[in-house]
């Protein structure tokens, strides 16, 4: 076993030496900024070296927008996407031949993680085009060898009707999208018992969810409901999944290295402490990235995973630092609410945040739909729990609505669950 591990170590060393010298000789902005920092590519012998590299940041993407990063010649590129440019101006990110290979594995490896067999049929329903969901999962399965259903994000009938007709057993897609998927399969059951689909397995990322949430969809779907994480920036889906322990989500060690820092002073922390989950590529050609700062918050797991598997795992995000709210001077984020919203029995987990200001304090509304129609004494009851809840997981005291089934807007993509009161 030691044996395996010192190999290990020595081919990712080799590769990180790769990656440094790679952005050293071919990326200005980070040669620049290691030549700031006083390291030079030598400098990086053990993989404790690592944290000698100076920090990569969404904003070093914007900046050099669209190919100012690149490692490699123009031409080399195979394939470019983009972020959706949710928290400000849109970046680019780029492929060579080899990576776009490399991508596949990586999907590939958490399919199988996942459980996924190539007798399997997977329907993927993220979005296809500029952003790095559905052509991920869809070259990734049929590298599986899976049969790939592109069904794309919306027609919530058809993507049921394609669901039965052809037997789909995975799906694939957002939180948010398969607690709308299973409300529109309950609603055309027409016997109870039977599920209405094929199913073995969700597939569920491109947003923060809660344990809360899981537990929603599992009731619903009847299935396992598996995280997936990645992000464009690093190479898209595939850089960590949970395996059916659901205890955590397996970083795929090939081609990733995952720190994790203090968000406000940059120091790396010991594993099982939260903090910003910076990631190193150790493969890529066209975007290599030394210590990408991803603002997502997770801690790495410490110990080894029932499933037996060696390497590095991180808990699932608890959210972006973007998406914090600073509520009358407390710090909150979306999934405490939803993991709040979760403890009380009634309440769904269709859910929007309704942030407004007055004289520079924000106030926080939550407004959710009961998991089903009820009188109004009912309701008042609900909205006590959940204001009840609420308190205790946030430590404020915030307005709660509780609307009846159907009320809010569903998502199909990434669900936007925060908007700012008009007005402010
Ligand atoms: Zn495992």
């Amino acid at each position: 076993m030691e044996g395996t591990n010192r190999k290990n170590s020595s081919q990712e060393i080799e590769k990180l030496q790769n990656t440094v010298n790679r952005l050293w000789e071919r990326v200005p902005r980070y040669r620049e900024k290691m030549a700031r920092a006083g390291v030079a590519p030598s400098d990086i012998r053990t993989p404790g070296d690592l944290r000698k590299l100076p920090f990569t940041t969404k904003q070093d993407l914007r900046d050099e927008y669209p190919f100012g990063l690149l490692g490699c010649g123009r031409e080399e590129l195979l394939r470019v996407h983009a972020s959706s440019g949710t928290t400000g101006k849109m970046t680019i990110v780029a492929y060579t031949k080899n990576d776009v290979e490399a991508w596949k594995d990586c999907m590939a490896d958490c399919l199988a993680i996942a459980g996924v067999t190539p007798g399997d049929t997977l329907q993927v329903m993220f979005g296809y085009g500029l952003f790095t969901g559905g052509l991920g999962f869809h070259y990734g399965g049929e590298h599986l060898g899976a049969t790939v259903i592109p069904s794309g994000t919306g027609f919530t009938e058809r993507q049921v009707q394609l669901m039965q007709d052809l037997g789909s057993t995975v799906i694939a897609c957002t939180p948010s999208y398969a607690v709308h998927l299973s409300e529109v399969l309950a609603s055309k059951r027409d016997d109870s018992e039977s599920p209405g689909h094929s199913l073995k397995v969700a597939i569920l990322g491109a947003e923060p969810w809660t344990e809360a949430l899981r537990q929603t969809v599992q009731a619903g779907l009847g299935i396992p409901a598996l995280d997936i994480y990645g992000l464009s920036e690093v190479m898209g889906p595939g850089v960590a999944i949970e395996c059916p322990c659901q205890d955590g989500l397996h970083l795929n060690g090939n081609h990733f290295i995952a720190e994790i820092i203090d968000p406000l002073t940059g120091e790396p922390l010991p594993d099982g402490e939260e903090g910003e989950l910076v990631i190193t590529t150790l493969t890529k050609e066209a975007l290599p990235l030394a210590r990408y700062r991803t603002r997502d918050l997770t801690r790495i797991i410490p110990g080894k995973c029932a499933c037996g598997r060696d390497g590095t795992r991180i808990a699932r995000i608890r959210g972006r630092s973007d998406d914090m709210l600073i509520i009358k001077g407390v710090n909150v984020f979306p999934t405490q609410v939803e993991a709040a919203l979760g403890r009380v029995e009634g309440l769904s987990m269709n859910y929007a945040l309704e942030v407004s200001e007055s004289n520079y304090v924000k106030d926080l509304a939550v407004m959710v739909e009961s998991s089903s129609g009820l009188g109004e004494l009912e309701m008042e009851r609900l909205e006590k729990e959940a204001l009840r809840a609420l308190h205790e997981a946030l430590g404020l005291r915030v307005a709660v609505k509780v609307l009846l089934p159907g009320s809010l807007e569903r998502f199909e993509g990434k669900a936007k669950r925060v908007r700012v009161a008009s007005g402010v």
